[in-house]
């Protein structure tokens, strides 16, 4: 019998917070997935690549509702968004997921892409054939949103600039922000066709005066609110008049 490792990696990060990743997919591709437990509502932010089922991964406790929310509708964030019942994300992307075409996620950049998992999920299994299903949003979020979990809140902040609608979800009482992929510790993106740079200035500029204690973000590792401004600084220094 062939043994193939598991696919997802999990990762406890504090009492109520799970961190998941797909540690064989490509670092480019490579995104975090984040599962928040509320007192009457769990939170997952993003959902992966869809190699894979995610929904298996997730532990559910019968009787309480879990959102799955997208932060955006790019392929390494919303591949496995079909799998679940519930499922929310920004307003100004949300015809996207109807059908999830490849201009909006950018499938067709990991079909081509060399590498692009260092270990088969399954025998036969080819990135050519990659495919995102479609994963129509029952709820849309705007800035100013809540998404209240019982004992948490989190609002939802509209963070353009890497993509149009990209949202992030930000729990003002405790200063946990899930940034999504506008801001975090790896390489920031803002080449994509549907970038826009004057837009991401302001979102740093935003990300700036937030009182964030930690960032959770898209990729790489957590940082912490200092970290955070770094990086949104060292964007506007590079990218500002
Ligand atoms: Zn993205």
């Amino acid at each position: 019998m062939i043994r193939r490792p598991r696919w997802f990696s999990h990762s406890i990060v504090d009492e109520r917070t799970t961190m998941l990743t797909e540690p064989f997919v490509s670092d480019y591709c490579r995104a975090n997935i984040w599962l928040v437990r509320g007192r009457d509502l769990d939170m997952l932010v993003d959902t992966g690549m869809g190699i894979c089922p995610l929904a298996p991964e997730i532990e559910t406790t019968p009787g309480k509702p879990l959102l799955a929310v997208a932060t955006h509708v790019h392929l390494d964030h919303v591949g496995s968004l079909h799998e679940f019942a519930w499922r929310a994300g920004p307003r100004i992307e949300a015809p996207f997921f109807e059908t999830m075409p490849d201009e909006a996620t950018y499938a067709h950049m990991f079909r081509d892409l060399p590498g692009a998992v260092s270990e088969l999920p399954r025998p036969g299994w080819a990135s050519g054939d990659y495919r995102i299903e479609p994963a129509p949003l029952h709820r849309l979020l705007d800035e100013g949103d809540t998404i209240d979990l019982g004992d948490r809140m989190y609002r939802v902040l509209h963070l353009p600039g890497h993509s149009p609608g990209s949202i992030g979800l930000f729990d003002e009482r405790d200063g946990t922000l899930f940034s999504g992929d506008a801001i975090h510790g790896g390489l920031l993106v803002d080449d994509m066709p549907d970038s826009d740079r004057t837009a991401y200035c302001a979102t740093m500029r935003r990300l700036i005066s937030l009182p964030v204690r930690i960032a959770h973000g898209g990729h790489a590792d957590s940082i912490d609110g200092a970290r955070m401004r770094e990086i949104a600084e060292d964007y506007l220094r590079r990218n500002e008049g």
